[in-house]
């Protein structure tokens, strides 16, 4: 069986993020970047798939070096091939999905895992854009997945439940939080991992179909407000939260 894993390389999400004084991205000073979580969710189920019913794993990112660090965690965590799709450029989502689709058209896998979003730019969009792009199904913010016979069962975190779906393979799909817990890199692992080979594609730049025109900080909340300090407080206390705040 042929698997595949996209994988981002995204700030910490312990990082304090600032916007730089270009209010166009992020300042990076002191951030971090780590493999983004949801897609070690996808690199895991992967290589448990592999272990079931055999085959290969191969990660792949989209940007530039910096990615190589993401890409060498998942080869410490026991995947065979690590692709750099190498673009210094900016990208949106749309041209994310589109330089994977071409790669993934190429090595045509029966599954494509991503995670359900990149903690970045909070899209979500970028494996239902390739699964588009691919022609293929597409199977979104899965908890638990059964691979026979060329079909997949996958059960789906809903609101309020679980939603199970079966389709045929190959077919895209997104991992959510509880998929599975992701192995940590051995010793070994990791050591082996700093002599594998990183294949690099170079991608030329592709224009976005979407600009960035400003990024903003949340207004700062206001300071909080003290009604009074025992129960004759509570009638007032009682009339805002109806009336200011609504939220009884
Ligand atoms: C208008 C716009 C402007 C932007 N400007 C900048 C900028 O100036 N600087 C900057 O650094 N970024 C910028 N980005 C963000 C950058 O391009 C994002 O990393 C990219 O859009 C993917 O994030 P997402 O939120 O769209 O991913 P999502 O759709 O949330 O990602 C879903 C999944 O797709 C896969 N995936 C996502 N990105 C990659 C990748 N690069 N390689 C492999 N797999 C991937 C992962 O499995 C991920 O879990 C911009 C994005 C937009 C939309």
């Amino acid at each position: 069986m042929k698997l595949a894993a996209c994988i981002n390389h995204v700030p910490d999400t312990a990082a304090k993020i600032n916007v730089a004084a270009d209010r166009m991205s992020i300042d990076k000073t002191g951030v971090t970047n780590v493999i983004n979580p949801y897609d070690e969710f996808a690199v895991e189920e992967c290589l448990r798939l592999k272990e079931k019913n055999g085959g290969d794993v191969t990660v792949i990112s989209l940007g530039g070096d910096a990615h190589k660090e993401s890409l060498r965690k998942a080869l410490a965590m026991g995947v065979d091939k690590a692709v750099l799709l190498k673009d210094d450029g900016v990208r949106d989502s749309y041209g994310v999905a589109r330089g994977l689709a071409d790669y993934l058209k190429e090595i045509s896998p029966d599954i494509v895992f991503f995670g359900k979003q990149s903690v970045d730019y909070d899209d979500g969009a970028v494996g239902v854009m390739v699964a588009e792009m691919l022609g293929l199904p597409s199977v979104s913010v899965v908890v638990k997945l059964e691979v026979a016979g060329g079909k997949a069962v996958a059960e789906r975190e809903i609101e309020g439940g679980r939603e199970v779906v079966e389709t045929t393979l190959p077919a895209v799909f997104t991992a959510q939080k509880g998929l599975n817990e992701p192995r940590y890199p051995s010793l070994k692992g990791i050591m082996g991992a700093k002599s594998k080979p990183i294949e690099e594609r170079p991608l030329t730049a592709l224009t976005a179909k979407a600009a960035l025109v400003q990024m903003q900080k949340p207004p700062a909340k206001p300071a909080g407000r003290v009604i009074g300090t025992d129960a004759t407080a509570v009638p007032e206390l009682v009339r805002l939260l109806h009336e200011e705040a609504k939220v009884i």
